[in-house]
This record gives C-alpha cells, sequence and structure tokens, in this order.
C-alpha cells in the first residue's frame, strides 16, 4: 500500500474552462520526467478529434454507474450534466512505483481525492487574470454563441469560488511564467524531506559516519 515514502505524487490541476489548465498540464508533462496524465472516464460524448483511451475512456452510464458500484473510482463527478472519474487502481499502480500522477478534475473530485490520499496529493488551482481575459479566451475558440458564452462564465464562476481549497494558486496571464511557475512547484514538493525519509537517512549516515 502507499506509505508516503518513495511513492508518486498525485498532482491535481483544477480551472475553469477557458483558463488554459489542458495546454498547461501537457507541457508540463512533456518537460517533465517521471509524470504521467491519468485518462478519465466520461459519460460525455466525444469532441471531433478526441480519441477513446487518449483524451477520456468514453463510456455510457450504465458502464459509468457500475463501475461506482464497484468501487473502481478515485473519485467521481457530475461536471455540466456529464459522469468524470478517475480509475483508482491505475492511479495506485503508478504512485507505487514512484511515478507521479497529474489529474485535471473539478474541484468536487480534488475534494474526494484530498480527503482519501491527503499525503500524496498536491493541488493546483490555475486562474485567469481577469473576468475580460477569461470572456476573450472562450469567444476565440469561435464555439459558442453569446447565451452559451455568458452560460460559461457562470460555470467558471462557480469553480473559480473554490480556488482557497487548493495549495497554490497559478495565475495564467503570460502562458510562459505560469508553465516556470508549475514547474517550480513540482521541482519544490519533490524535494521536501517528507517524500524521501528513506534515502535521506542513508545518505545522513554516510555524511555524518554514522
Ligand atoms: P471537458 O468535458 O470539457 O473535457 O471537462 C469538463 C470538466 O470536467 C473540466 O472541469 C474537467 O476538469 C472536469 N473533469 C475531467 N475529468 C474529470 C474527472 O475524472 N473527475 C472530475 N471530478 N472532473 C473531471
Amino acid at each position: 500500500m502507499l506509505d508516503g515514502n518513495r511513492n508518486g505524487i498525485l498532482w491535481i490541476i483544477s480551472a475553469p474552462s477557458g483558463a488554459g489548465k489542458t495546454s498547461l498540464s501537457r507541457a508540463l508533462i512533456e518537460h517533465t520526467p517521471q509524470l504521467r496524465h491519468s485518462v478519465s472516464y466520461t459519460t460525455r460524448p466525444a469532441r471531433p478529434g478526441e480519441t477513446s483511451g487518449e483524451h477520456y475512456h468514453f463510456i455510457d452510464i450504465p458502464t459509468f454507474e457500475q463501475m461506482v458500484d464497484q468501487g473502481a473510482f478515485l473519485e467521481h463527478a457530475r461536471v455540466f450534466g456529464n459522469y468524470y472519474g478517475t480509475s483508482e487502481d491505475w492511479v495506485k499502480r503508478q504512485l507505487l512505483v514512484g511515478t507521479d500522477v497529474l489529474l485535471e478534475i473539478d474541484w468536487q473530485g480534488a475534494r474526494q481525492v484530498r480527503e482519501r490520499l491527503p499525503k500524496h496529493t498536491v493541488s493546483i488551482f490555475i486562474l485567469p487574470p481577469s473576468t475580460a481575459a477569461l470572456e476573450s479566451r472562450l469567444r476565440q475558440r469561435g464555439q459558442d454563441d453569446d447565451k452559451v458564452i455568458a452560460l460559461r462564465m457562470q460555470e467558471a464562476q462557480r469553480e473559480m469560488v473554490h480556488y482557497d481549497e487548493y495549495d497554490y494558486v497559478v495565475i495564467n496571464d503570460s502562458f510562459e511564467l505560469a508553465l516556470e511557475q508549475l514547474h517550480s512547484i513540482v521541482a519544490a514538493e519533490r524535494l521536501r524531506l517528507c517524500r524521501h525519509t528513506e534515502e535521506m537517512r542513508q545518505r545522513m549516515h554516510e555524511l555524518l559516519g554514522l
């Protein structure tokens, strides 16, 4: 079982849609060794260009409910009318071999994971620099009319009110700066003494001639 030493870190990244969470997570993973993205299960239909097993595992509602009953999810939640969940088995297998896992999940899932694995979890909330910037990013996608944009802005506020439940907040004004800050957080958290107790015990043994 997870013992808090030499296990991977479970990273949670949450953000309102339009804050740049997916691009930042992708760039972070690309340049960070020993960090893998967890592919969530969802009941929402795949969007054009999305493939099952890569972006999500796309499943139907009965299958999702069956997985809930079997205790297959580390966390699960209903977000904007669809169900989403994280595979407990996959995540724990990564952590046990010392690989870090990145979950891109909403605040409800983040709460559940923090409660279940408090010692292994580090959570980061990504905020847009302003309301105007968020709205303009949502509009730039060019997919939605005014009514949908207004709805997305409301959804964004419902997510953002939970920012203070997280360990870190990163403001995505400049993408490069936000990415640098994420790398700093990862580097610092990986150096925490509590994550290396056995290795450090041996090193100090040698350094102090014990
Ligand atoms: P989308 O459907 O646009 O990819 O994601 C919608 C929302 O669902 C995002 O806020 C995303 O973080 C969240 N989400 C994606 N996967 C999971 C998951 O496994 N668990 C939870 N709780 N939320 C998720």
